[in-house]
């Protein structure tokens, strides 16, 4: 038995490849996830009503690159892709997953529970969840870091009910928020969604950064992986990772929807430092601003253990971790007894697209010829 922990993007992009390369059947795998597929990510972007993706095209679940053009002609979708990039329009990309999920009998394979640790009797593992144990013989970490919530610190003693993460995909934005802090494309996104109904403040640390990418597509080919396999020790690898990847920013189109806004008195931008936050009010450096609600958009948590079924594996097989925290794995994505990995916990080795669309596709690459 394989089974994936995790039920997203990666994890479907992973089981559609081990099927298709028959590594996997829909009765010898098995996903393990509390949701319905790629629920996470569906809810947050229908949420901040993203209508085309950042990526572009060949970048999606099934294992063909030209699958979801191909999919969109012969679904006759008239405005499928967007501008130079061709960025899938979501609504599209999100039935496209749907449609394979159905046509590889993905559902089959659903168990619908969370894994909360993972312990090992002799060759098996048995993974630990809310409502059962599960026996297998490899397993799959495809987890994401979006469950994980980076609160900054300034938020530390603020009631709850004075603010909501955006990634907290049961909360609503509703009407009472009228301030947005963070500045990549979940804030874009947030504010626009928000100045539909009324005006609100956004609070950015840096100017607006334009980025068409979160980082350059040629990480993940031989172009760039190179550099990242030749640093001299991790620490570089996360150097280089850290430079590559466009973090807290936004393509131009986005910019420019911002700056309509700006000029329209809907958006109020402010640039600068918050030094702390009460209940009524924010302190910048510079300003003292009064708010009713704040939506964060400030990202996902930087450190693994800051989820606590990765703390649980951490701590308990103790395996092979660099100084940045993240996992030292095998060029197969092994890290340790038959745990390969995906998304952010293969960062060091897939290098800054680990953590997107293209990354589950590599990982599943990997993956696939590493189990077979
Ligand atoms: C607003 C927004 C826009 C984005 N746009 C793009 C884009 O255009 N292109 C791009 O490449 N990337 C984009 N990203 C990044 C995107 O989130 C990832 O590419 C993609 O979701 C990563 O897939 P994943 O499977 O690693 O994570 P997710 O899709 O978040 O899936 C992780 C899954 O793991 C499950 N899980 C977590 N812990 C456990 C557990 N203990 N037990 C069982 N299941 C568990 C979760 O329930 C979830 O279903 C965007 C992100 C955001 C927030």
């Amino acid at each position: 038995m394989i089974t994936i922990i995790g039920g997203g993007i990666q994890g479907v992009t992973i089981a559609l490849k081990l099927i298709d390369e028959k590594v996997a059947t829909t009765k010898t795998l098995r996903i393990i996830d509390p949701n319905p597929y790629c629920h996470q990510w569906m809810s947050i972007t229908n949420k901040i009503e993203m209508e085309y993706l950042r990526s572009t095209s060949v970048h999606h679940v099934h294992p063909n690159p030209f699958h979801l053009k191909q999919y969109a002609k012969l679904n006759q979708y008239a405005q499928g892709f967007s501008g130079y990039y061709k960025r899938p329009q979501l609504e599209m990309f999100n039935t496209h997953i749907h449609d394979q999920i159905k046509s590889y009998q993905l559902e089959d394979c659903h168990i619908y529970d969370k894994a909360m640790a993972l312990h090992k009797a002799g060759d098996i593992y048995h993974i630990q969840g809310e409502h059962g144990v599960y026996k297998t013989e490899q397993v799959i970490l495809a987890t994401g870091m979006i469950h994980v919530h980076h609160i900054p610190e300034f938020m530390q003693d603020v009631d709850n009910n004075r603010f909501t993460h955006v990634f907290d995909y049961n909360q609503p934005l509703d009407h009472s928020i009228d301030v947005v802090i963070g500045g990549g494309i979940t804030a874009a996104h947030t504010v626009r969604k928000l100045t539909k109904t009324h005006p609100v403040t956004l609070i950015m640390r840096h100017d607006i950064r334009v980025h068409e990418l979160d980082a350059d597509g040629g990480w993940l080919g031989p172009k760039n992986a190179p550099l990242l396999k030749n640093a001299k020790d991790y620490k570089e690898r996360r150097q280089i990772i850290t430079e590559a990847r466009h973090s807290g920013s936004m393509p131009m189109h986005l910019k420019q929807s911002l700056l309509h806004l700006q000029q329209n008195n809907l958006l109020t931008i402010i640039k600068d430092d918050i030094q702390s936050v009460n209940e009524s009010s924010i302190q910048t450096t510079n300003k003292n601003i009064s708010y009713n609600k704040i939506a964060l958009t400030t990202g996902c948590s930087k450190q693994l253990t800051d989820d606590p079924f990765l703390k649980q594996i951490i701590e308990h097989f103790n395996p092979n971790i660099a100084p940045c925290g993240y996992p030292i794995v095998e060029p197969t994505l092994e890290w340790f007894d038959n745990v390969f990995v995906a998304g952010p916990l293969a960062e060091l080795e897939l290098g800054p697209m680990s953590r997107n669309i293209i990354g589950g596709r590599k990982a599943s690459q990997i993956i696939a010829a590493s189990i077979a």
